[in-house]
């Protein structure tokens, strides 16, 4: 995209002619593009679960209505904001880090008992699942901020879970190398399409087929979880089969190489 304008050109303060000045603004435009496609994505994730808190209010409001129904629409509406404030939330969170602007805090810890806690949390609501977690040296240790991690594996088996609409197992499995940590999320579920997987990581994508359309979510997940690694320093990576299942692979290194981590950060909530 180019920027063309006649620039006056003067001598001793006098006019003395034109000059035509083209410019280069490709970069300005496709990053307003960018912009104001996100604006439109936003708003319009906003207002569907609005519209139908609205949607439901009304009727609550104007019609008589059996105490079941009643029942019922109250409960979409507290479903449709708890949605809303996910998402609110995931949103926001995503900006910060995004924009760098996320604190991490810097403590040694344990992988083992968080990634024990973490599941332990999952199980509750997941009684069709077997969450089995699968951990050589119990005792590994490696920096990192404590909850921005939990939150990470907390999205990613979760997903795991909620994939695998059918039950089965969910197998967390850390191995190690010299330096790094390297722990597999694996499910027996639904599997990404081929053709998906290099979207996956786009903010607010989402695979859309009908196995899916039940499952709930905003789409925000996994940018998160990969935000969090790259403030780690690490990668992430999926494998997966479509009707197979899926495989998340995340490498964190164990040593003190965070640079984005603040040493004594002040934890913003
Ligand atoms: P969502 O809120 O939709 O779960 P995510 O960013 O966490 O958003 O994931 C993006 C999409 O990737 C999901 O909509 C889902 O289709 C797909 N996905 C993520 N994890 C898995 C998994 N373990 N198995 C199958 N599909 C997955």
């Amino acid at each position: 995209t180019v920027q063309m304008y006649w620039e006056p050109l003067f001598r001793k303060e006098q006019l003395t002619g034109f000059i035509l000045v083209h410019r280069d603004i490709t970069t300005e435009y496709n990053a307003d593009k960018m912009k104001s496609e996100l604006v439109s994505t936003v708003s319009h994730e906003l207002r569907t679960p609005l519209a139908s808190i609205l949607g439901f209010t009304e009727l609550l409001l104007k019609k008589t209505l059996s105490p079941e129904r009643q029942q019922k629409y109250l409960n979409n509406i507290y479903q449709e904001s708890k949605r809303l404030t996910a998402l609110i939330n995931d949103f926001l969170d995503l900006q910060r880090m995004e924009s760098n602007k996320q604190d991490y805090f810097r403590e040694k810890l344990k992988i083992y008992p968080l990634l024990k806690e973490v599941l332990e949390e999952l199980s509750v609501h997941s009684s069709n699942h077997q969450l089995k977690l699968e951990v050589k040296d119990t005792e590994v240790e490696m920096y990192g901020d404590k909850d921005k991690l939990k939150q990470l594996f907390q999205n990613i088996i979760q997903n795991a879970i909620k994939y695998s609409p059918h039950g089965g197992e969910v197998i967390t499995r850390v191995d190690l190398n010299e330096d790094n940590l390297i722990i597999k999320v694996v499910d027996f579920g639904l599997g990404i399409p081929r053709e998906a997987i290099p979207q996956l990581f786009t903010k607010f994508y989402r695979v859309d087929n009908t196995d899916r359309r039940k499952i709930g979510g905003t789409g925000l997940g996994l940018s998160i979880s990969k935000e969090i690694v790259r403030a780690h320093q690490g990668q992430i990576s999926v494998e997966s089969e479509l009707g197979i299942g899926t495989t998340f692979i995340i490498q964190l290194p164990k040593t003190e190489t965070p640079k984005i981590i603040k040493e004594q950060g002040s934890k913003k909530s």
